[in-house]
């Protein structure tokens, strides 16, 4: 392991490997990436990795939209031959009231004037794309074709061997102990493998990233919440698009290799780093999905595991520098949706760390808002 370094990026998941991937691309030359486990063993790896466009605010469009742009160009993006299986058969959101499709409707507008191809459809419609689904439950959804998902490890792993070949050094099961802060500034990271000297840190550490601002004198706005999901045995083609409602709070795919992955958030989950497994949840879980799409009842689950959501108190991500500690940056709280934004994140992090004019507006997610109350509303979230 290297002792100094330009650029220490603590977390091996989507955001750490991307942004350490997009720093070497300009040019910054000692980036050291510490993984405390293998990469992509925090919430990465344990997502649904769905990835759409159909938000309320311009903002989280826009990084999903430029995210999927990098996914599906991710070969040319990252300088050689990568398959992510990504697979963009939609995502289908269903509304229950219409009060929700007054929300779509506004949705919409914003995202077609950003350039995203998502449309208001009727529960017939809904039908004719996944004809599985009960539309007794809808009045109306929206459907956006180039919306899907893909494999969150071949992902990580794909922005993590780029780095590598750019000459980034990522040392997996590497632990950061603490972080030395001297005079209000930066110094260096002290790993369970040696320190390293450094004035700048990102800390990209999912639902750990309260443990690592701590280390460095910081209390991040800032909670770990435990999510579940569920897998289960490969069947045949059945469903293209991810089906996702925000008033039943659920969301359901079928990945390439045929199985489906399905999860809901339930709001009495711990705030805490526990990733422990209920039996309430599989049976909550399977009591939502069978009444949405009714054929998942003769399907067997193979699986279920939980992960942390990095929660922020609006939901949305900090990204950017911590005034406390000079030379502390963080890409943090992405609140259940931080893998569709890893491509734009790592971007985004990298022109930031090095002075360089972002590609687009962060200065709104800096962490100054919650003191300022200047809190982000977005209305589409599970
Ligand atoms: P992580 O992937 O958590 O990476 C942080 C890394 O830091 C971890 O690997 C951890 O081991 C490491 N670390 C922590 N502490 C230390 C330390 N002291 N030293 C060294 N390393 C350390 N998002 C979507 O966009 N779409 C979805 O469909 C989706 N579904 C989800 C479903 C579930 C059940 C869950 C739990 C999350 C879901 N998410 C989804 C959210 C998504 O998983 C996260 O927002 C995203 O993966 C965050 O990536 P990250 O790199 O910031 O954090």
């Amino acid at each position: 392991m290297i002792r100094t370094a330009d650029v220490v990026v603590i977390g091996g998941g989507i955001s750490g490997c991307a942004t350490a991937f997009n720093l070497a691309k300009r040019g910054c030359k000692k980036v050291v990436l510490l993984e405390k486990g293998y990469l992509a063993s925090g919430s990465t790896g344990r997502c649904a990795a769905g990835i759409r466009q159909q938000w309320g605010t311009e903002m989280n469009c826009l990084l999903a939209r430029d995210s999927i742009r990098i996914f599906e160009n991710i070969s040319e993006e990252l300088g050689g031959h990568y398959d992510i299986e990504l697979k963009q058969g939609g995502y289908l959101i269903f509304a229950t009231t219409e009060k929700e499709v007054a929300q779509f409707k506004k949705n919409i507008e914003l995202q077609h004037r950003l350039g995203v191809p998502s449309r208001l459809i009727t529960p017939e419609e809904a039908r004719e794309i996944v004809p599985h689904i009960n539309t007794d439950l809808m009045i109306a959804a929206t459907f956006c074709q180039t919306d899907g998902h893909c494999n969150p490890f071949l992902a990580t792993q794909a922005y993590a061997d780029a780095a590598r070949k750019l000459g980034v050094e990522i040392c997996t099961y590497t632990e950061v102990k603490g972080i030395k802060v001297e005079k209000g500034k930066i110094a260096g990271v002290v790993t369970d493998k040696g320190e390293i000297a450094t004035r700048v840190v990102l800390n990209a550490a999912g639902g750990f990233a309260g443990e690592i601002g701590k280390m460095a004198g910081v209390d991040l706005p800032f909670y770990p919440e435990r999510h579940q999901a569920l897998v289960t045995e490969p069947v045949e083609p059945l469903q293209a698009p991810m089906v996702m409602s925000f008033s039943y709070n659920i969301y359901c795919q079928q990945t390439p290799h045929g199985s489906f992955i399905m999860g809901y958030g339930d709001p009495h989950e711990p705030k805490s780093t526990v990733l422990n497994s209920t039996w309430d949840f599989l049976q909550e879980m399977a009591r939502k999905v069978t009444r949405i799409l009714p054929k998942m009842k003769d399907i067997r689950v193979v699986r279920q595991w939980a992960g942390s959501y990095d929660m922020t108190p609006d939901r949305q991500p900090i990204l950017g520098a911590i005034p406390e500690a000079e030379g502390f940056h963080v890409a943090i709280g992405f609140s259940g949706h931080g893998f569709m934004h890893g491509p734009m994140t790592g971007v985004l992090m990298a022109e930031h760390l090095l002075g360089m004019e972002t590609s687009m507006r962060i200065d709104m997610l800096g962490v100054e808002r919650f003191a300022k109350g200047e809190l982000i509303f977005e209305p589409s979230v599970v």
